[in-house]
């Protein structure tokens, strides 16, 4: 079962939704402090603050609890915007939702754990308070729809999934590798789900933000959720991915929003030529790919005539070496060659087994 309702409840003008705020709630006069600068500049929709914080390591700091809910409630009082924070069993749900916050969101930790998943879905069960979704820290889409399917069926309509990256054994550049394919085949699946994006533990350093940001609104996602520090530097988790509080607005003004759609007849007048081709081009290519096959086939009946194996370990390495080195040659992404060498060749040792057994069973 696939089914995932629209984030249409959002009302979201055409502008990218943005949240904001530090990663974790750390004092009453931090929290104003937030929201006062944040509200004054009418560019943020929402508030984020951790309250319990997951930590890696124990005696970290993990967040001051339940004492910082009344900070939240008095600043969206004050100011107007409502903040969110992260549940992630049904005590913090029990909590939140007794002290009155109306979003939360669910953290890569526990997106993970579909027990965890199906607790927090149960106690949420009968409120329509929106949850937002973070992916699972390992790239696993299924894992990251199963949470979303859980919490719908809990009767949860407000949904929206939040792009934070995955984890890796050393990636060199991100703190969370974004493989920006996963949250694009979500939303190929769900294209009403809105997918906002988490820049701030994508990048894990303030000198990246900017750019996974702009990267966000140029593939088209829906917000950006960034932490927001007033003293990033004394921050008491991530400190070094919180942008600073008086920073904040020059940070989104420098970033570029596109618009989903060519406005202008002429640009997309050449886009729909240049779409003509490539439907043309792609048309080509398995025309070609059909005209392998056929040879491939023919390949097969040969090697089954004479008894000889199928698949010959010393022709698969010539050719990929030949493809390989003609892509560097013509200057074509190596990696999608082989990837695409890989599955030709896989097809053709299928066609020419099933040749075999067809020949055998004749
Ligand atoms: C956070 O938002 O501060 C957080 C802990 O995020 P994640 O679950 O993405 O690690
Ligand atoms: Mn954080």
């Amino acid at each position: 079962m696939e089914t995932i309702p629209t984030s249409s409840w959002l009302n979201r003008k055409a502008s990218p939704l943005i949240i904001a705020g530090p990663c974790s709630a750390e004092s009453e006069e931090q929290i104003m402090r937030v929201a006062e600068t944040l509200a004054e500049r009418g560019r943020v929709q929402l508030l984020r603050a951790g309250v319990w914080k997951p930590r890696t390591r124990p005696n970290s700091f993990e967040g001051v609890g339940r004492k910082a809910l009344p900070w939240l409630i008095k600043a969206e009082k004050e100011y107007g915007i409502p903040f969110m924070i992260e549940v992630a069993n049904e005590e913090h749900v029990k909590a939140a939702l007794d002290a009155g916050i109306k979003h939360v969101w669910i953290g890569a930790r526990t997106t993970v754990n579909p027990f965890s998943v199906q607790s927090i879905a149960d106690e949420l069960q009968g409120t329509d308070i929106p949850v937002f979704v973070k992916n699972p820290l390992n790239p696993d889409l299924q894992l990251w729809i199963g949470a979303l399917e859980r919490l719908h069926v809990a009767g949860i309509r407000k949904l929206v999934a939040i792009h934070r990256g995955f984890s890796t054994y050393q990636e060199p550049t991100y703190r969370n590798s974004p493989n920006w394919e996963i949250p694009i085949e979500l939303k190929t699946k769900f294209p009403n789900l809105e997918v906002v994006v988490d820049p701030s533990h994508i990048g894990g350093k303030r000198s990246l933000l900017k750019e996974i940001s702009q990267k966000a609104l140029d593939l088209g996602f829906d917000g950006l959720m960034i932490e927001t520090h007033p003293n990033p530097d004394e921050a008491l988790s991530d400190p070094k991915q919180q942008i600073f509080l008086d920073k904040f607005e020059s940070f989104i003004d420098q970033l570029e929003e596109k618009q989903h759609h060519f406005e202008d007849s002429v640009a997309l007048n050449q886009l729909e030529q240049l779409r003509r081709l490539i439907d043309e081009l792609d048309h080509g290519l398995m025309e070609g790919l059909k005209r392998r096959l056929e040879i491939v086939e023919q390949i097969g009946n040969y090697k089954a005539e004479h008894g000889v194996i199928v698949f010959q370990l010393e022709r698969w390495r010539s050719i990929i070496e030949d493809r390989m080195k003609f892509a560097e040659d013509q200057n074509i992404d190596p990696e999608l060659v082989h990837g695409l060498w890989n599955e030709i060749h896989k097809a053709s040792i299928r066609l020419q087994t099933d040749v075999v057994n067809r020949k055998l069973s004749d």
